[in-house]
């Protein structure tokens, strides 16, 4: 019996259940993934006993040598992975990475580009009820409402009229390869730095099936829970004049004592991201994004900008006459787990959305290829065509069941399954 089972059934209980619900349905929610049992083990350890304020060789408590060498080592495969000059860990999610950021290159005030969050920007990137819309003037810029995809000669017409400091790259719900050296000329031409956030596309990058922001971006952040499949949390990464700047502004300027128990998991992530596997791993992911795209348009489903480059696709729920939050709730009942969003020019409130958007990270984290990626499209077709079909639901959730409980989840052992 675990140590929880025996000093707190109740919470041990949930756990479980939280567990099964992981084995018996599909992960298709494009910013979840499975950490590996190296991961939660290292994530789980004696680390989160320590306090550790400051950096590898000055801390503001004492008992910090393995602190010091847990952090450096996570410093280093980040550094090997990605190849920046500056890498600060300590930033607890990627939320906290973006604050970081802006907090180590702007002032409140300063005039800031993102992508409209209504088209795949992320709240950090200038959300009116966010600590970024409220302290930085956010100018959006757009996708083409033809294509759907970022027109670059339009963000550097909106770069030279409204001057901003910054110009943020990477996004949470757009399907498209990001031109991040296109997106460095129009900086330089504007005078602004280049902030990539590539929280979703990290593995990608790190597995080389994603243009690499190193050697153009001046900023890199990122979440590491992502594509990357460590613990939850967030990492920045910099040129070497800004390194100073960053580390001041996580610590003390953001963060108080950093998750070392999440360093330690992020430092095993970096290396098995670190392994030659992590590159078919990235590879697969892509290739099933390819192939549920090309299902799902078989199926009827119209698909924003045609379809995908990378791990996420978003739907236009449109094409099935119902709205995103219908599909995603659907879905749900059926063990397919999505979440809706909105699309581009979205007639539809955020919360209700038209869009619905599908990732492939996790399913090829069970070890999924494009022959399941086929099975999987054929359910969720046959549950948006019918939405409010109890039967439909209820036979594809057995269905789902079953076949999902063939592909481990890894992190959850069978005897825990
Ligand atoms: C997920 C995400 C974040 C925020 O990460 P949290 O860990 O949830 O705070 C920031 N930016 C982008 C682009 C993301 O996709």
């Amino acid at each position: 019996m675990s140590a929880l089972s025996q000093r707190d059934p109740e919470i041990a209980a949930i756990v479980a259940r939280e567990r099964t619900r992981q084995v018996e349905t599909l992960e298709m929610i494009a910013s979840e993934n499975y950490a590996s049992a190296a991961v939660l083990e290292a994530t789980g350890s004696v680390f989160t006993n320590k306090y550790a304020e400051g950096y590898p060789g000055k801390r503001y408590y004492a008992g910090n040598q393995f602190s010091d060498q847990v952090e450096t080592a996570a410093i280093e495969r980040a550094r090997a992975l990605f190849g920046m000059d500056h890498v600060n860990v300590q930033p607890t999610s990627g939320a906290e990475a973006n604050m970081a950021a802006y907090f180590a290159t702007i002032q409140p005030g300063d005039t800031v580009m993102g992508l409209n969050l209504d088209q795949g920007g992320h709240l950090t990137h200038g959300s009116p009820v966010n600590f970024s819309g409220r302290l930085y003037n956010f100018v959006p810029y757009t996708v083409d409402r033809e294509s759907e995809v970022i027109d670059m000669a339009a963000v550097r017409d909106l770069a030279r009229q409204s001057k901003p400091k910054v110009i943020v790259a990477g996004y949470t719900a757009y399907p498209r390869a990001i031109d991040f050296a296109a997106f460095a000329e129009v900086a330089k031409d504007a005078g602004a730095l280049l902030m990539v956030d590539m929280s979703h596309i990290a593995g990608l990058v790190a597995g080389g099936y994603h243009m690499s922001p190193t050697g153009l971006a001046d900023l890199v952040t990122t979440t590491t829970h992502k594509t990357l499949r460590g613990p939850r949390g967030g990492m920045i990464m910099a040129n070497a004049e800004l390194a100073e700047a960053v580390d001041k502004a996580v610590f003390p300027g953001t963060q108080g004592g950093p998750h070392l128990h999440s360093i330690a998991g992020k430092a095993v992530a970096f290396g098995e991201a670190l392994k030659p596997e992590f590159k078919e791993y990235a590879c697969r992911i892509v290739e099933n994004a390819a192939a549920l795209a090309e299902a799902l348009v078989q199926g009827g489903l119209r698909l924003v900008s045609g379809g995908t480059d990378n791990h996420l696709i978003l739907a236009d729920c449109n094409s099935m006459n119902i709205s995103g939050l219908k599909a995603q709730n659907a879905l749900q009942g059926a063990g397919i787990i999505t979440n809706k969003n909105t699309i581009p020019y979205d007639t539809r409130s955020p919360f209700i959305g038209s869009g619905l958007r599908l990732g492939t990270p996790a399913l090829t984290s069970r070890g999924m290829g494009p022959a399941e990626m086929q099975r999987v499209a054929a359910w969720i077709v046959r549950v948006l065509r019918d939405p409010d079909g109890d039967g439909v639901r209820e036979t594809v959730r057995l269905e789902v069941a079953e076949f999902a409980r063939a592909f481990a989840v890894p992190g959850i052992t069978d005897a825990q399954a």
